[in-house]
């Protein structure tokens, strides 16, 4: 039996990485799945795809509203489009500063705004937010992308409060390095990409990179009504390296 045979999920930044293998993974096991994403091109079917950028809370709503429509309700909310930054805080100036908390934090507020009323409606409500190392790791060059990481695992435990007795659970997943076109395309910009990924992958406590595959399987288990006691919490899907207490770079 599927686990989510009847159930309905909208994954947003489903169209790459961490998303796509969301979105493919919850649809192999029965959901009903949209897409919401700033360049949806590359989605097909049976996955249902809709154009937004979550800096934009007008295409938000009315990305949402037509997806709602689409699937006929919402239980699943995985609230995973996300960018990257590096640096120090000399490093990126305001205009950086507002543009990577406007999609890795006020991004994720949109879209639950939208969405929240439609999971109050379901049985089976859940709300899985990518999260990160970085938001308790300490990451050198890493402290925008931290502090939005950071503001997202506080959102995630203030969410999980709010709704519970609404019936919608609230986790986040917490990925370490994780394999997709976003890290492909920093080691791409380094001068020896495959020296550098061997160097990245040394560094891991299991000497792979966590595949995106494999992030989803976690976010699944959060969405799914197997998780059902289980809200306000971060899933470290890291290779150990928190577990281990060891330091990502
Ligand atoms: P990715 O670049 O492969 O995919 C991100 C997707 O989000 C893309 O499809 C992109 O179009 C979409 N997106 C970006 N900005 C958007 C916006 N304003 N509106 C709508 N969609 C937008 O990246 P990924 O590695 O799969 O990352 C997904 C999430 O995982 C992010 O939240 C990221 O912070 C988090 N994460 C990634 C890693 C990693 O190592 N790759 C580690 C920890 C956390």
């Amino acid at each position: 039996m599927s686990d989510f045979e009847g159930l309905t999920a909208l994954v947003t930044g489903g169209a790459s990485g961490i998303g796509r293998a969301t979105a493919d993974l919850l649809a192999e096991r029965g959901a009903r799945v949209a897409v919401l994403d700033l360049d949806p091109s590359s989605v097909d079917k049976p996955l249902l795809a809709y154009r937004a950028d979550v800096t934009d809370d007008t295409s938000v709503r009315a990305a949402v509203a037509d997806a709602v429509a689409a699937l006929g309700g919402l239980d699943v909310l995985v609230n995973n489009a996300g960018v990257g930054a590096q640096g120090t805080v000399e490093d990126n100036d305001d205009t950086e500063w507002h543009r990577v908390l406007d999609v890795n934090v006020l991004g994720m507020v949109r879209v639950a705004r939208a969405a929240l009323p439609h999971l109050r409606a379901s049985a089976h409500a859940a709300i899985v937010n990518t999260c990160s190392v970085a938001a308790t790791a300490g990451l050198p060059q890493r402290a925008l992308y931290s502090a939005s990481k950071g503001a997202v695992h506080a959102l995630t435990l203030a969410m999980a409060a709010d709704h519970v007795r609404e019936g919608v659970r609230v986790n986040c997943v917490n990925p370490g390095t994780v394999d997709t076109p976003w890290v492909g395309r920093l080691l791409d910009a380094a001068p020896d990409p495959a020296a550098e990924r061997a160097a990245l992958e040394a560094r891991q406590p299991t000497g792979r990179l966590v595949s995106a595959a494999q992030v989803a399987g976690a976010i699944a288990y959060l969405a799914s009504p197997l998780s059902g006691a289980t809200t306000g919490t971060a899933l470290a899907v890291d290779g150990g390296m928190q577990g281990l207490r060891l330091r990502p770079v």
